[in-house]
């Protein structure tokens, strides 16, 4: 078949089967079959596939069409443009974590000292960890997770992008007893309320790591941690930055008051949903 065949074959293909964008989806995987940008694949939509790659295709698209995520077919999701490898054992990382990253960035930015300590809380792919390290050559980070597989993988990725002498990962449930104190605590924890995950979409639910979502019964209970816990790490100035989900602003914000923390008011994300707290003592 030909590129341009196979892309319409497979889009309408994922369409009955519920995936979200099945062109740019199918579009996707076969630029990377084919080892191309996707956007030449519009030079060579005439350009016959060669049969291996077009059967390697077609067991990516079926894949995808059970709803397994992109990024796991390729191994790899992008955040800030670095390539974080990815698989089961850790959470894809989203747009938003990017925004996260930005906000943690412009706080250092303003830091005094040159090799600003810095505490990831949960740090999977170890995405936030990898990129701020990237951002700054000499900070020094402190990366936390209660998956030893979820660790495995971001000390891979943390390898890869040349930045893992400067990370030190840590395999905790919850923040170790307080060390040398940091300028930033950065976390994009788990917020999803217990009962809610059975009704995420296929993608998350049946693929990312159940421990990566489940935020206990209010989907709050790593904030909880957090605003008690947080404070003894931090340094005068510091600031702690967390993700959280759709509609808990208040209650992080009313839990953190109750620990004595000063709150910023929200970020929104790209799409206007309150999405990032910052707070200091
Ligand atoms: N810190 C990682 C991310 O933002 C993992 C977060 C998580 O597993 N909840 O992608």
């Amino acid at each position: 078949m030909k590129v341009l065949e196979i892309i319409q074959k497979s889009a309408a293909f994922l369409e009955r089967k519920g995936v979200e964008s099945p062109r740019l989806q199918s579009e996707l995987i076969l630029a990377h079959v084919l080892g191309l940008p996707r956007l030449q694949l519009y030079l060579n939509f005439e350009r016959p596939v060669p049969e291996a790659q077009e059967e390697k295709a077609r067991e990516l698209v079926r894949r995808r069409g059970t709803r397994e995520p992109l990024q796991h077919l390729i191994g790899s999701a992008s955040f800030w443009g670095l390539e974080m490898l990815v698989n089961r054992d850790v959470l894809i990382p989203r747009p938003e974590t990017e925004l996260l990253g930005e906000r943690a960035r412009d706080f250092l930015r303003t830091w005094p000292g040159d090799t600003p300590r810095i505490l990831d809380f949960g740090t999977g792919s170890g995405c936030l960890a990898i990129w701020l390290a990237s951002q700054f050559p000499t900070a020094r980070i402190l990366a936390i997770d209660i998956s030893p597989v979820a660790l495995a993988v971001a000390a891979q990725n943390a390898r890869r992008h040349g930045v893992g002498d400067r990370i030190e990962f840590c395999q905790h449930d919850g923040l170790p007893a307080p060390g040398e104190p940091c300028a930033l605590v950065v976390s994009n924890p788990p917020y999803i309320p217990s009962a809610e995950i059975a009704t995420l979409e296929p993608e998350v639910r049946d693929h990312d790591p159940r421990a990566a979502l489940d935020g206990g019964p209010d989907g709050l209970d790593h904030y909880r941690h957090l605003a008690l816990a947080a404070p003894a790490w931090l340094a005068p100035g510091g600031r702690m930055m967390l993700e959280f989900g759709d509609g808990q602003a208040a209650a992080i914000t009313g839990l953190l008051h109750f620990q004595k923390w000063i709150v910023e008011p929200p970020i929104p994300d790209y799409s206007g949903r309150e999405r990032i707290l910052a707070a200091g003592r």
